[in-house]
């Protein structure tokens, strides 16, 4: 008799008294806060008010950054789309999962690889804590039922599963279809969860119905953690804007596109705050790689860096990044160093959550960067072309060990000794230093050394 009264003791206040606690431990006393990341394609260092653009108008971005935070020294885990997203979606190196290579550096329509699905991604993590997820836009990480967002943890998917310049229509050069754009040229489909819905896919009407998209979540899932992944397919080319924006900026079709995807980014904050939840909000804007050059005027600005989309000096991987959430972060610009790659170690932080622990991360969980303004965790890049490190930044320097053209001639430099720059006070990478630092190359060669051996051989999958 007495033991069944303790057993009944036991299930009636013991067990939901510690299930509470767990609960109220994950979830902090404000309970889950929703995240949403905002990417952008290809867009450079220099393309935003904010960040020094003299003739894009971007009161939004302007506004979001004085709200919160601008990071100045931010970056992306590869110059290129594919194993740029592969590392921000896994928090690892696009290396480990598979996802770089130096003889395809993306995947294709034609393609028959993916992000494996033994790779955790930032949505699988976050749906495992009882978050709705969703991803709207260019997922690029394998267009196989098998690799699509449904797979890898995303409740809904609405979008373009790879690039807006595939698929291309024959009887016009590529870069004659670039140059003067038309929606039949590139045969894209547009998909939701897993069906087309349009093919074509209305470019010129996209980063509307992206955002529309987008603003249908936040007001679906407003009252539950959500996680929102907001791809854009702009301004990657061929650059497509609505009529509400074509010809309207003083910076041509790009500076249009630019200025629409500012909109855009209006729409999302507006969406926070019209349904009250602004302050249970961390919003993350930034961009998969630096600007695409060889476009000239179709292409973006690195700003004060030197290079672009494709290569290893800053403006192919140092990126605009803005963070907000209201009442949260310590405003101002910061300075210390992030990456994509710290995205998810940061976000498992914030919902105090271990990564999981059976596999290597490369990121660093930066919160107290963003509510404190502390010191980052993270004083080192890589900088992986596809499968090889070519430069490595610790602290104000960096090493070049070989440079190599972003596109068009490619051609390969291994330097000796390697090219040093100090990006505190030269962060263009004009002048070489090296004579002043032997002793960090040496350090260097032999960080590197120990890197590679952290990265075991797997399935390469953007060759299959
Ligand atoms: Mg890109």
């Amino acid at each position: 008799m007495k033991n069944t009264k303790i057993k009944n003791l036991i299930y009636l206040f013991l067990i939901p008294c510690v299930f509470h606690i767990g609960l109220v431990r994950a979830q902090g006393k404000d309970g889950l806060p929703n995240i949403i990341i905002i990417f952008t394609d290809d867009m450079g260092y220099g393309d935003l008010g904010i960040f020094g653009n003299p003739t894009i108008y971007t009161p939004n971005l302007d506004r979001m950054a004085y709200e919160g935070q601008k990071w100045t020294n931010f970056y992306v885990a590869a110059p290129v789309c594919t194993p740029s997203r592969a590392g921000l979606m896994t928090g690892r190196l696009p290396v480990r999962s598979g996802m770089a290579s130096n003889k395809k550096r993306v995947l294709f329509p034609n393609s028959r690889g993916g992000l494996p699905p033994s790779e955790i991604s930032i949505a699988k993590f976050l749906k495992g804590a009882g978050y709705a997820t969703g991803m709207i836009g260019k997922w690029h990480l394998g267009h196989l039922k098998e690799y699509m967002p449904n797979a890898h943890g995303f409740d809904y998917y609405y979008g373009i599963p790879y690039s807006n310049d595939m698929d291309p229509v024959g009887g016009i050069s590529y870069v004659d279809a670039l140059r003067n754009p038309k929606i039949d040229y590139f045969n894209v489909p547009l998909v939701r969860n897993g069906i087309e819905v349009e093919r074509p896919a209305d470019q010129n009407n996209l980063t509307k119905k992206y955002t529309e998209e987008a603003v249908g979540f936040i007001d679906k899932n407003k009252n539950k953690p959500f996680f929102l992944y907001l791809a854009h397919a702009m301004p990657h080319v061929p650059l497509f804007a609505s009529t509400e924006f074509k010809g309207k900026s003083r910076s041509g079709i790009y500076g249009d596109v630019i200025e629409e995807l500012d909109w855009s980014v209006g729409k999302v904050l507006e969406a926070l705050k019209r349904n009250g939840i602004d302050e249970k909000t961390l919003v993350v804007f930034t961009s998969d790689n630096g600007p695409w050059l060889i476009f000239d005027e179709y292409g973006g600005s690195p700003g004060a860096l030197k290079g672009g989309k494709g290569g290893t000096y800053e403006g192919g991987m140092r990126v605009p990044a803005i963070f907000r959430w209201p009442g949260k972060l310590k405003q101002g610009v910061v300075m210390e160093m992030g990456s994509t790659l710290d995205l998810f170690p940061t976000i498992a932080g914030l919902i105090h959550r271990d990564m999981p622990n059976d596999r290597v991360y490369d990121g660093y969980d930066l919160k107290e960067v963003m509510f404190n303004q502390s010191k980052s965790p993270r004083s080192e890049i890589l900088y992986y072309r596809d499968t090889e490190v070519y430069a490595i930044r610790k602290g104000g320097l960096k090493v070049h060990f070989v440079t190599q053209d972003e596109y068009g001639n490619e051609d390969m430099t291994i330097h000796h000794p390697a090219l040093v720059y100090n990006l505190d006070v030269d962060p263009g990478e004009k002048k070489n230093v090296s004579k002043k630092h032997p002793d960090f190359i040496i350090e260097m060669k032999k960080r590197l050394e120990e890197h590679k051996a952290t990265v075991s051989p797997v399935v390469n999958q953007l060759e299959l």
